[in-house]
């Protein structure tokens, strides 16, 4: 048998069982593993994700055909056995395990392996050949536990509150906002959110996810923006919509805040290291994990990658994909850091 899992112009594509991963040009049918948009796109035929992503699916996607499948749950598709498995990334994300002729290969999508209260927890899922993401796949790419990061941002919204200055952070309005929203200590002041981030605040509620309680700007009287923090998306830096903050104090909050010139390239005050995907660490335990045998490596670090775990005895390659061409997720590095890749110590 050949590779059960191949990339064509389309996307990856499952050969025996004639549907795609992830595509990004319209297909037939297509297996999701989370609702960012370089993962999601429209005019696909059918799609099938997993249930607790379905709400932010077609908030996103509008009238799609999409059929749910639960966390574990097996379907037989043209003779491949499919499931879903958590990927700890954002709410709903998945990895595709699909089984054919008792040959396993898994597919990650986005994944992140320290668990978090917004997601269920990265499943490590034993297979032969294991598609992994590398977008932070450097060695100088270690994050400090989300606990301890949190602390960080309450002690600085804390301080700008009683010094009477709104803080703002910048963040992906799916997934990295929540995550942030869940952490935050709602006893400083009130907490408001941009018009591009409620909606998803609402998908993650009706999921059941613990999100403290947030309101619109134009909800807010303009005396209690002084302790307020505001989460809104990086393109909102600059815009107009930030003109009634005031003097406000900005952050933003990515992964790549970890390099050397991402904080001032970006012109905030402060860059907080909190990344929806794994670290260099992170990576290595949940390839080692599945136990597979041959790693193919999609978007991010690839040659890193590859030679690394080809060095420790895995048959490893990388696989040209179309991921992370989007500025929502953070699979995009900032303009210029791809170039410097230092760590500040
Ligand atoms: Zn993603
Ligand atoms: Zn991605």
């Amino acid at each position: 048998m050949g590779d059960m899992v191949v990339v064509r112009k389309e996307g990856l594509y499952c050969v025996p069982g004639d549907f795609y991963i992830d595509p990004w040009r319209p297909v037939a049918r297509a297996v999701i593993t989370h609702a960012h948009g370089d993962h999601a796109r429209v005019g696909h035929g059918h799609y099938l994700a997993a249930t607790p992503g379905i709400g932010v699916l077609k908030s996103r996607l509008g009238d799609i055909s999409v059929d749910a499948l639960e966390y574990g749950e097996k379907i037989v598709h043209n003779g491949v056995t499919i499931s879903l498995h958590p990927a700890g990334h954002v709410l709903g994300s998945s990895q595709v395990r699909m089984e054919c002729g008792g040959e396993v290969w898994v597919a990650s999508g986005d994944y992140k392996v320290e668990p978090d209260k917004t997601c269920a927890p990265f499943e490590p899922v034993r297979c032969d050949t294991f598609i992994t993401e590398s977008t932070f796949g450097l060695p100088i790419y270690r994050w400090q536990p989300e606990a301890q990061l949190m602390e960080e941002i309450n002690a600085w919204w804390r301080k700008n509150a009683e010094e009477g200055r709104c803080s703002v952070v910048f963040a992906y309005s799916f997934g990295k906002a929540q995550r942030i929203l869940a952490g935050l200590d709602p006893s400083i002041g009130p907490i408001v959110c941009h018009g591009s981030v409620e909606p998803l605040n609402r998908a993650y509620r009706a999921e059941g996810v613990d999100i403290p309680p947030t309101v619109l700007v134009t909800d807010i009287e303009k005396a209690a923006l002084r302790r307020a923090l505001v989460v809104a998306p990086p393109s909102a830096s600059g815009s107009t919509w930030m003109k009634r903050f005031g003097d406000y104090s900005d952050s933003f909050a990515s992964g790549w805040m970890l390099l050397r010139g991402a904080r001032r390239r970006r012109g905030v005050d402060r860059g907080f290291v909190l990344s929806d995907h794994a670290d260099w660490p992170g990576l290595m335990s949940a390839i080692k994990a599945t136990e597979a045998q041959r790693v193919i490596v999609t978007h991010g670090s690839i040659p890193t990658l590859v030679r690394w775990l080809c060095q420790n005895g895995l048959d490893a390659s990388g696989f040209e994909t179309e991921y992370g061409d989007e500025e929502e997720d953070e699979s995009t590095p900032p303009a210029g850091a791809a170039a410097s890749k230092e760590a500040d110590a």
